[in-house]
């Protein structure tokens, strides 16, 4: 029998993590370099038979999966397999991250039964982690960012974020997988339904235009036609405050996209990944970006018609700009991209007609509408909050609608998500069963 190699560190591809993943591979794959004993394999299918065979040809083998709270339900009965096979290969460690990790980091270890959860910052984060893993080069305490057990307590190591985030490309190219490029971290606003401003205590970041320059220059040399970004909004770059544009440092943003790409890519900004805020969808905003994209879709973030419901769930704008950023938007020769919340805590039967009264009129303006059901998520405000429902007054607009082919969304689906959700955030069972 052939001795055992040092380590091996499978990664877990899912549908939804890929542009996740392209970013935590090359911090891996940076790793491993410097690291030549240990071997990186990315898994899309078959994890546990994998996993099982590498157990025992590897010394350590490491899962790691990014994950996001609606996922974990149909991932579940992966995750129990693999624990059960702990039972017989105790070289094996299941390590989570990702958002759903960090807002619920004492349920990813205790009832989806990880040995570690990564909060944030996985370019700081991971390399120590695995140092002390697999070189044993001090202790988890020592790591920042993560939570692990301690016989019966949960341990939470320090907070800590760099205040330049550190650069690792946005992409892997062994992998072949090119992530829209980061631009901004973190957001300063507080929707009460949203996981990202927490994740970050309230702290933004943009990449820097060097750094900016680099990557778009490369995705070109690839071929890569389209050139697409990643923000929590697209129009906030360089804004310190997150509340208010700055066209200035916007425009500076895409000169240097345009001139890495010699003007012959595609410029994506405003849609997903980088969906935009409503109050940033201003005329010096605007006469600005449209001298760059491509893209005639613009995806704005609205949640409800209802001011009282926006001042409720903490969004920091009212129904007003929404309307005047529809009329810009359509002036400027967007196809606005709305996206509403359904079912958001406390919604009233008020708030739904002044929702409707608002979908009638973008789709009067031509606007597409993106359907949402409020999902309780971890880490949040609302995370004990009744999952959303779809108030039948919604209904015969949302068909109709959906006649006019103005409306798309995944609301059906998120209704049952949200249950699951609810059910599992509202408890203290374990999922996964030893
Ligand atoms: S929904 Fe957007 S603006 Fe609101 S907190 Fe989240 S990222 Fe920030």
């Amino acid at each position: 029998m052939c001795p055992r190699l040092d380590s091996a560190i499978v990664v877990r591809m899912t549908d939804l993590n890929r542009y996740t993943l392209a970013y935590v591979l090359s911090i891996l794959e940076s790793y491993v370099f410097s690291r030549p004993r240990s071997v990186l394999f990315v898994v899309r299918e078959d994890v546990v038979q994998v996993v099982s065979k590498l157990a025992e040809e590897y010394r350590t083998v490491i899962v790691m999966y990014s994950l996001m709270t609606p996922q974990i339900f149909e991932l579940v009965r992966e995750f129990t397999e693999l624990r059960r096979l702990r039972k017989t290969h105790d070289n094996i460690l299941l390590v989570a991250g990702g958002p759903h990790a960090a807002g619920d980091p004492r349920g990813t270890l205790t009832r989806l039964k990880f040995d570690i959860a990564v909060l944030r910052e996985g370019e700081i984060t991971i390399p120590k982690l695995l140092d002390v893993i697999l070189y044993r080069a001090g202790d988890l305490h020592e790591v920042p960012n993560i939570a692990f057990i301690e016989g019966n307590d949960v341990v939470i190591t320090r907070f800590e974020i760099c205040s330049n985030i550190l650069s690792f490309p946005p992409c892997s190219e062994r992998h072949g997988l090119y992530a829209p490029i980061e631009i901004m971290r973190g957001c300063r606003h507080a929707c009460k339904y949203c996981q990202t401003p927490r994740l970050y205590n309230f702290r933004v970041r943009y990449r820097s235009l060097d750094y900016v320059y680099t990557w778009v220059r490369h995705y070109f040399r690839r071929g890569l036609k389209i050139i697409r970004f990643l923000a929590p909004n697209g129009f906030a770059y360089g804004s310190p405050d997150c509340k208010t544009p700055r066209p200035d440092k916007l425009e500076r943003l895409l000169k240097t996209v345009h001139e890495a790409c010699e003007g012959k890519a595609s410029i994506n900004l405003g849609v997903f990944p980088s969906e935009v805020r409503p109050d940033f969808v201003k005329r010096e905003v605007l006469d600005i970006v449209v001298k760059y994209v491509s893209n005639r879709r613009l995806a704005i973030g609205v949640q409800t018609g209802s001011n009282r419901l926006l001042r409720e769930i903490g969004r920091g704008h009212d129904v007003e700009c929404v309307y005047e950023a529809v009329d810009l938007a359509i002036e400027y020769g967007f196809v606005p991209y709305i996206d509403l919340i359904f079912g958001l805590p406390g919604e009233t039967e008020e708030d739904i007609e002044e929702t409707i009264k608002l979908m009638r009129y973008l789709a009067q303006r031509g606007c597409i509408i993106r359907g949402h059901t409020f999902m309780p998520l971890p880490g949040t405000p609302y995370e004990k909050a009744p999952p959303g429902k779809i108030h039948p007054k919604y209904i015969p607009v949302l068909e109709e609608l959906a006649r006019m082919r103005r409306l798309e969304g995944y609301w059906r689906e998120q209704e049952e998500i949200a249950q699951l959700i609810h059910r599992y955030l509202t408890s203290s069972d374990p999922l996964v069963q030893e």
